[in-house]
């Protein structure tokens, strides 16, 4: 069903603003128990960050990329022929097959949000109070929403320092820029140090783009558990990506789309033909009207909810990535199902919320890395350094056993237990795998699992999970 031009219904139960992973799921959820639901989306496509420009399109680049390092270490399991061990992607005809499928993905949304009976809005979203919405449509008219409550779900963007901050900033891209080239520059450089860094330039260089990662500190992932960290940085330098540490960008010169020059604070410069920022993102809530109606931002610009996702103004709520707590697809959907719960669904979910503690997550870098829980370091400040006992073990999956020296990926894991009982608050791993195995190890931290209880399951046998039941 196409999106409606004008209100539907005289009120609605509620108003989800944002068509992204949070407002889509939490629309839809309402409306299965029979509540009226309106969902405002600016842009002409449903799914948000991580459908148009996030999880979808860079997990389909990873795997790109890991069928690059398949076909290298083919040769070393004696796979002969053309191609072997010197593979050739053709970015420029996989980005419109890639886009393709994001379009179908995109029609996918729209009908699932038809068939659960949500009306769909195209257009920019304002509270005008917690009982009405205004709607400005791309043509520039405006029409009012009546509701309940409003839902607040509108994400956030990547940030990008000002041309005041760094002259020359602008010629440089974020993420959202990344998705939009439509061929693979030769070499770039990619300032940050977290998620998005990580697992762009991993992509870049493994499908043979020349990177060189800008960074503050002396590794990438800081706020990981510092075995991550250490290990990733030292195995990215090992592949060939260039790191500079402790670099500040000072001003870009060029063009856009063709060669720039980056001036570095020590006086160095570096020529490439991509600049990506990666330095972080911030929340949409510029312009949402949320301030003048007494909602609470942090200093960043995030929305303070409660537990909850209550902003303390009665009837206006918010969740996903605008609240600024684990920007993570299925945080955004847990957050907006157990909302939709408690609000319109049975007796039972009458207290329903999403306990943010002991989220999974995994990054997609080369190797993968995935990781729940405290790192060492936090558990030692929560449960001191007496009561907190580390089980670390590094080795290479044997899948690299055929593969020459210089190619074998490391692997390392992590437990971090507490207490007498050894309760295990935290597990950290990178290497091959790392991403599939996580869930059921999040799974395990969640029910309070003790390094007892590792022990006690038997290991499946040859796989690298296995190292996780078996340390001593
Ligand atoms: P969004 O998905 O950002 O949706 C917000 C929507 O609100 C957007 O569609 C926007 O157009 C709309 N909007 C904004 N303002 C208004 C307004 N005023 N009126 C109407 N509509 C408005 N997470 C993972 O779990 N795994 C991953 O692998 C992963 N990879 C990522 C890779 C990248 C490059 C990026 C950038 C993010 C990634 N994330 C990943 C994070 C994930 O994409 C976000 O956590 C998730 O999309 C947040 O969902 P949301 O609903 O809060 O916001
Ligand atoms: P992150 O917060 O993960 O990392 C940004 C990093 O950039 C910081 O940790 C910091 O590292 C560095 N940085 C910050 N400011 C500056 C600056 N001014 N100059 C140079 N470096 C700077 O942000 P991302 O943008 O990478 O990702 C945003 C969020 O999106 C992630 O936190 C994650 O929740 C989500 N995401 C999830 C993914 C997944 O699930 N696989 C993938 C991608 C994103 P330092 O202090 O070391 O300099």
């Amino acid at each position: 069903m196409p999106p409606v031009i004008k209100p539907g219904l005289d009120k609605y139960d509620v108003v989800f603003i944002g068509g992204g992973s949070g407002g889509v799921a939490g629309s839809r959820r309402a409306a299965s128990y029979g509540a009226k639901v309106a969902l405002i989306e600016a842009t002409e496509k449903l799914g948000g960050t991580c459908v148009n420009v996030g999880c979808v399109p860079k997990k389909i680049m990873w795997h790109a990329a890991d069928i690059a390092e398949k076909i290298r270490h083919a040769e070393g399991y004696q796979f002969k022929g053309p191609g072997i061990g010197a593979p050739q992607f053709d970015w420029k005809s996989f980005k419109p097959l890639r886009d393709a499928y994001i379009r179908r993905l995109n029609g996918i949304y729209d009908n699932n949000v038809a068939k659960e009976g949500v009306e769909l809005h195209h257009g920019l979203a304002r509270v005008l109070s917690p009982s009405s919405v205004q709607v400005t449509r791309p043509d520039g008219s405006k029409y009012t929403l009546n509701t309940e409550r409003v839902v607040v779900a509108t994400g956030g963007r990547p940030t990008i320092p000002s041309e005041d901050q760094i002259p020359g900033a602008s010629l440089g891209i974020n993420s959202d820029g990344f998705f939009d080239l439509a061929e693979q520059p030769k070499r770039v450089a990619v300032v940050g140090a977290g998620y998005i860094a990580v697992e762009l330039a991993g992509v870049l260089h493994t499908l043979g783009s020349e990177v060189t990662m800008l960074i503050r500190g002396e590794t990438v992932l800081r706020t990981f558990d510092p075995v991550i960290g250490e290990t990733l940085t030292k195995w990215m330098k090992h592949t060939g990506i260039n790191f500079r540490h402790g670099s500040h960008v000072k001003k870009v010169e060029g063009t856009k789309g063709q060669e720039l020059t980056i001036h570095l604070a020590d006086g160095e410069t570096l020529k490439v033909d991509t600049l990506i920022w990666a330095i972080g993102r911030h929340a949409n809530t510029e312009d949402l009207g949320l301030e003048e109606l007494g909602v609470k931002l942090d200093d960043k610009g995030n929305v303070i909810v409660d537990e909850y996702q209550e902003t303390g103004v009665p009837n206006v709520l918010a969740l996903g990535d605008v609240a600024g707590k684990a920007l993570l697809t299925p945080v955004a959907i847990a957050a907006a199902r157990r909302l939709a719960n408690r609000l319109y669904g049975p007796e039972k979910f009458k207290q329903d919320k999403l306990n943010y503690d002991d989220i999974p997550t995994v990054v997609f870098s080369h190797p993968t890395i995935g990781t729940v829980g405290l790192t060492e370091p936090e558990a030692r400040k929560k449960y001191g350094d007496d009561n907190v006992k580390i089980y670390k073990s590094s080795f290479r999956a044997l899948y690299f056993s055929m593969i020459p020296e210089e190619h074998k990926e490391p692997t390392v894991h992590k437990l971090v237990c507490v207490g007498p009982e050894e309760r295990v608050v935290g597990i950290h791993i990178i290497g091959l795998g790392s991403d599939e195995i996580m869930q059921g190890f999040g799974v395990a931290v969640k029910m309070g699992a003790t390094k007892q209880d590792l022990d006690d399951t038997v290991a499946i046998h040859p796989t690298s999970a296995e190292e996780l039941v078996t340390m001593r």
